[in-house]
């Protein structure tokens, strides 16, 4: 299957999934998530309509940028963990950062980002199923309640949403119940109105679960495999 032909048939399922749910699939971004795939196949996909990437790793997509960097329109989010230390590469890199998972690193990527003066848009990543060997915020954590709290004051930074991977049951459904907590954790923290901060973007779904995703009120799909096929094993 081609590339072009795998994003087709994801563009149905999305379609009946947001259909299903009563929503509108426009409010629904699909994007690619390129890691370990090499410019070409990003090329492919960009021929085929896409304009939303994700890459989970400063250094290789360092390595591919330059074979990427004249596809119109093209816009690269990091979606996997930063260091502080690569966030001044990462700020160079990536029009967003959708795994700001740390106070720290909020306020490293502000410093950073009004040197650059540029304003930068960011996620934060919720670890919804209080996994310990997963990056991201604890939904009730003192943690990210100051982090919302110094939006104003992070002001190099444009906090758009939330972003989570649930845990891993090997059966879609068993991602409704986080996808459903994250909903309503994102609900219940827009309807405070916090200065500095929006909360519309929801990123959740990926290529096992993406349709269960889409019924619970995701905007962003991040979907690898569907597109891709398979990764190579590390
Ligand atoms: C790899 C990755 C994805 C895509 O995974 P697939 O199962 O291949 O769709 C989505 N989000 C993040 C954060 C990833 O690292």
């Amino acid at each position: 299957m081609s590339i072009a032909t795998n994003i087709a048939h994801i563009q149905d399922r999305i379609a009946n999934a947001a259909a299903r749910a009563g929503r509108n699939p426009e409010d629904i971004q699909l994007m690619a998530v390129s890691k370990t795939f090499p410019g070409e196949a990003i090329a492919e996909a960009h021929a085929a309509g896409l304009r939303l990437f994700g890459e989970n790793r400063v250094q290789e997509f360092a390595g591919k940028s330059w074979d990427v960097h004249n596809l119109a329109g093209a816009q690269f989010h990091l979606i996997g963990h930063l260091q502080s230390n690569k966030a001044p590469r990462a700020l160079e890199l990536f029009h967003a950062i959708d795994s700001v998972d740390s106070l720290r690193l909020a306020e490293r990527l502000n410093a950073m980002a009004g040197r650059m003066r540029k304003r930068v848009p960011i996620l934060l990543e919720i670890n919804i199923g209080g996994e310990e060997q997963k990056a991201g915020l604890a939904p009730d954590s003192p943690e990210l309640e100051q982090l919302l709290t110094s939006a104003p004051r992070l002001a190099a930074l444009a906090i758009r949403g939330l972003m989570s991977i649930p845990p891993h049951t090997g059966d879609p459904e068993g991602a409704r119940p986080y996808f459903r907590r994250l909903r309503a954790l994102r609900d219940t923290l827009r309807a405070r109105n916090l200065p500095s901060v929006s909360l519309d973007t929801l990123s959740i779904g990926m290529s096992h679960d993406f349709e269960v995703a889409v019924e619970e009120g995701s905007t962003c799909v991040r979907l690898g495999t569907a597109i891709f096929g398979e990764r190579p094993r590390p």
